[in-house]
């Protein structure tokens, strides 16, 4: 059960100090005019990380334990600053087990110690203390936290944008240049698309979606719906159905990938690529993804009743476009082989079933 700060704690100078200069501790940020006046303690405005550090060390051993626990926080912070990881871990540590942490700053403890455990290039230790802090943090730091996550759970990840990347590279093994760059549109993919949106009658984009950042990795699907989509009709009405499963059903924007293909091996055009899909997992998982989707059943759901009790097999022809379209994604968007997914090394699913697992397998083996 996480310690609760007793209500009837008085705020004592120190902890107003504490407070005011947390965001201080990661930096030398001047004191500006509206800082709180004295008599606050704290160090010198333009001490060094060394001198802060040696400030609050002195001063720990006389302060209540309440005050200690902001006190070791902040320490924590200037000694990753210096890089004695190992230093602010024990600290971070020893703020979460003083018993005074509100809920906040437990999130900012486990938050110190995932990065402490990263600098010192163990990211396995770092997973559960940054999942744990990742449920209390928001803002820019909630942003670095999810992305130290997956990066510590080795998880397929873009290198970071310019910003990003200057917050978290300490933190990360990452060589500083980005390893994907978009190349210019070579107009193929579009050649490969037989059936727009305009011509399956395609409901509008809606609003709730997030930008698609530079595609840099590709991840493969299947429809799980039983389907018979040679002919084209047949297929324009499962595109319909689907886009109303996921606009009406799930509440998202549009059809949640960005690319389907039809037993005939027709390519319909699915959500605009301009715009982040809904198919990998989760709003990291779809980063810079574009979803290929290949219409029918390939896995055998008999939970799901008799019409899906067998697995249908993708189809040459689907496998064909499958093969053309990832090509040309890839030469479009420098996308490596390695950056072909099965939705099944994403997440724990059992799409796309054996057949297109398989398709991978060999795309990231052989090419
Ligand atoms: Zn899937």
């Amino acid at each position: 059960m996480p310690a609760l700060r007793p209500t009837s704690a008085p705020a004592t100078a120190l902890t107003v100090a504490v407070l005011a200069l947390l965001p201080a501790c990661q930096s030398q940020r001047p004191v500006g005019p509206t800082a709180l006046e004295a008599p606050v303690l704290s160090p010198p405005a333009h001490a060094t990380v060394e001198e802060r550090i040696q400030y609050w060390e002195d001063r720990m051993p006389a302060m209540s334990p309440i005050d200690q626990a902001e006190a070791l926080l902040c320490l924590g912070e200037l000694q990753l600053e210096a890089g004695d990881a190992r230093q602010a871990r024990i600290n971070f540590n020893a703020a979460r087990n003083n018993g005074y942490l509100s809920k906040a700053e437990e999130a900012q403890a486990a938050w110190g110690v995932g990065r402490a455990y990263l600098l010192e290039q163990k990211p396995q230790r770092a997973v559960v203390h940054l999942r744990e802090a990742s449920y209390g943090l928001g803002g820019p730091e909630g942003e670095e936290c999810a992305y130290l996550l997956a990066y510590a759970e080795g998880r397929p990840v873009a290198a970071p944008d310019a910003r990003l990347m200057a917050r978290v590279a300490r933190f990360t093994t990452f060589e500083p240049a980005a390893e994907y760059q978009p190349r210019v549109a070579s107009g193929q993919v579009s050649e490969l698309i037989d059936v727009p949106r305009r011509d399956w009658g395609a409901q509008r984009l809606l609003a709730n979606h997030d930008p698609m950042e530079a595609p840099f990795r590709i991840t493969v699907h299947h429809t799980a719906e039983p389907a018979d989509t040679h002919a084209l009709d047949s297929g324009k009405r499962e595109m319909r159905d689907l886009q109303r499963m996921h606009q009406q059903g799930n509440g998202w924007a549009d059809l949640g990938y960005h690319f389907l293909i039809d037993q005939a091996g027709r390519v319909y055009e699915g959500r605009p690529l301009s715009a982040q899909g809904a198919h990998a997992g989760n709003s990291e998982l779809n980063r810079g993804n574009i979803g290929i989707c290949l219409i029918g059943n390939f896995v055998a759901q008999p939970e799901r009743g008799s019409d899906y009790a067998l697995a249908q097999a993708p189809t040459g022809a689907q496998l064909d476009k499958l093969d053309n379209l990832v090509a040309a994604l890839q030469s479009k968007y420098g996308i490596s082989d390695s950056q072909i997914w099965a939705h099944s090394h994403l997440k724990e699913t059992a799409c796309p079933g054996p057949a297109l697992l398989e398709w991978v397998r060999e795309r990231r083996a052989t090419r």
